[in-house]
């Protein structure tokens, strides 16, 4: 433990963000980083709990309090050793993790847990500035051949894990980019996408080889690949988006999207990359916008749309809204559910609660108006509650129900239950295969259903330790 005293001493201080009308200029980063002096004076905060309940909340299982003591003690290189023991992209969930393990801190009892996040992304980035973070190739080749079907942080984490593990890793993606959501979902804003980039270097450094622009069960068959490998790992994410408003009337009017034919486009104009060929291109510039749905795609909408240039910005929500402070006493350690305004909502969005969309009404064949109706805590409407809102573009941004079924999961017969997950396994099975052939495994999304970068990196980690058993009898990779 750094300091006895640090958490009675201190106060929490965390990152800022630069002023909303400067950010909305670009579409950078604009989280303002702690100061190297501040950062060690909040890992000094953490008590070195008996029962570290920080570790409750991190799906990789970081080690949370000993990288905060060797912050504390300015021992940076240890710490970067100890935080990459664990979490293959910890710039990455320094940036995106929602941290349930800030949730779960003990400190958090009385609202101001360690500022986790914050000190995770210091790490990874002196680690990067100071060149640590190196290839790791394998000493010795296992002449194992596995192929990775979908290259988002499951596919990558396994990717990563596996070659290091000295077999020879081929990822296919039918993208132009590997990356998966962390590069076409993700605004830049949240993530500049060299962040991925860097990584992808380094792992084919370490052997991984990426096979990009090849969609799977349409440009090369999945049993092909099976035929080739000893091993196949389907990290596919989940792509179908939920539209509850398929029989909704105006429902086929122009200028309704889901939120990933938005989202994608944006970030393959700041990357330069040309857009899927027959596409229409959507802007929100100089347009009223309706996000419906909350989470953090609704959330990359608004802040996209802020971006772009929107006249408003509204977003519904058919929950009511969540209490401001969670009950300590009922939820810790766990996840509350509580308001949250995320950085992108606090860049000028509207958010109507317990709000049920009806319908949709244009002019010439595009959306014009949205309408509505107030619901009640069980969500039935409230009679004389209805009303229209100006909408010249719709996104829907009310999650995804599983796996895009006419490529893969076809060829393959693979059953799938609702919310993404196969028949026969659930996101406790620990073996990570597929119930179809010994050969196939599962990662991520297309596994647990729609959830967070972290626990698809936990995932690919443990999908590559159950390949690596099943390949070599035995391993060495951590769980
Ligand atoms: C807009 C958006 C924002 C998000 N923001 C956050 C956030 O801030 N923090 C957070 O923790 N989580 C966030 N999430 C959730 C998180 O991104 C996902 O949980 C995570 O990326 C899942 O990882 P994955 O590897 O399972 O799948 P994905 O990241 O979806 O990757 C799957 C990959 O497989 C490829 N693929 C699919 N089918 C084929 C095929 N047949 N052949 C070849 N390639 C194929 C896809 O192109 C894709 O690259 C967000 C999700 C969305 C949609
Ligand atoms: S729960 Fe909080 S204070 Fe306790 S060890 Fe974890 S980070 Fe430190």
């Amino acid at each position: 433990m750094g300091k006895p005293t640090g958490f009675l001493e201190l106060d929490r201080q965390d990152r800022t963000y630069k002023p909303v009308d400067e950010r909305l200029k670009h579409y950078k980063e604009f989280v303002v980083p702690l100061a190297e002096g501040e950062v060690k004076k909040q890992a000094s905060r953490c008590m070195d709990c008996g029962i570290p309940y920080c570790h409750n909340g991190c799906p990789v299982n970081n080690q949370i309090p000993d990288w905060n003591d060797l912050v504390y003690h300015s021992d940076w290189k240890e710490a970067s050793d100890n935080l990459h023991s664990t979490n293959n992209f910890p710039e990455v969930t320094g940036r995106v993790c929602p941290a349930p393990c800030e949730a779960a801190c003990t400190l958090n009892i009385d609202d101001k847990p360690v500022t986790i996040k914050t000190i995770e992304y210091s790490i990874a980035e002196r680690a990067w500035s100071e060149g640590w973070v190196q290839p790791q190739p394998p000493e010795k080749k296992t002449g194992k051949k596995v192929a990775i079907i979908g290259s988002g942080p499951a596919g990558l984490a396994a990717a990563q894990q596996l070659a290091r593990a000295g077999h020879d890793v081929h990822v296919y993606e039918k993208s132009q980019r590997p990356g998966g959501l962390l590069v076409y979902g993700i605004p830049d804003f949240k993530m500049e996408k060299d962040i991925i980039a860097r990584r992808v270097k380094q792992m084919e450094a370490e052997g991984v080889t990426f096979h990009c622009g090849v969609h799977v069960g349409q440009d090369l068959s999945a049993k092909y690949l099976e035929s080739k490998h000893d091993a196949v790992l389907l990290a596919t994410g989940s792509e179908h988006p939920f539209d509850f408003f398929a029989k909704s009337p105006g429902r086929d009017l122009d200028g309704i999207h889901y939120a990933m034919d938005f989202l994608p486009q944006q970030n393959k104009r700041v990357a330069g990359e040309a857009q899927t060929p027959k596409t229409q291109e959507l802007s929100a510039t100089g347009k009223h916008v309706v996000v419906i749905g909350g989470g953090d795609t609704g959330s990359d909408c608004i802040g996209t749309s802020f971006r772009q240039g929107a006249k408003s910005v509204t977003q519904l929500e058919i929950m009511p809204m969540p209490p401001e402070k969670e009950n300590k006493a009922l939820n810790w350690p766990n996840w509350p559910m509580k308001l949250r305004i995320s950085s992108s909502q606090a860049e000028g969005a509207k958010t109507e609660y317990s709000i049920s969309t009806t319908g949709f009404s244009g002019e010439g064949g595009k959306v014009k108006k949205l309408h509505y109706t107030r619901v009640n805590a069980n969500m039935a409407p409230i009679k004389g509650t209805e009303g229209t809102l100006d909408a010249d573009l719709v996104l829907f941004a009310m999650g995804f129900s599983g796996p895009i079924e006419n490529d893969v999961v076809k060829e393959l017969a693979l059953p799938v239950v609702a919310r993404g997950r196969f028949k026969g396994l659930d996101a406790t099975d620990k073996d990570y295969k597929l119930p179809v052939s010994s050969k196939l495994f599962c990662a991520g999304d297309i596994r647990r259903g729609q959830s967070l970068v972290v626990w698809a990196i936990r995932e690919g980690r443990q999908a590559a330790h159950a390949i690596d058993k099943y390949l070599m009898g035995t391993t060495t990779l951590p769980r």
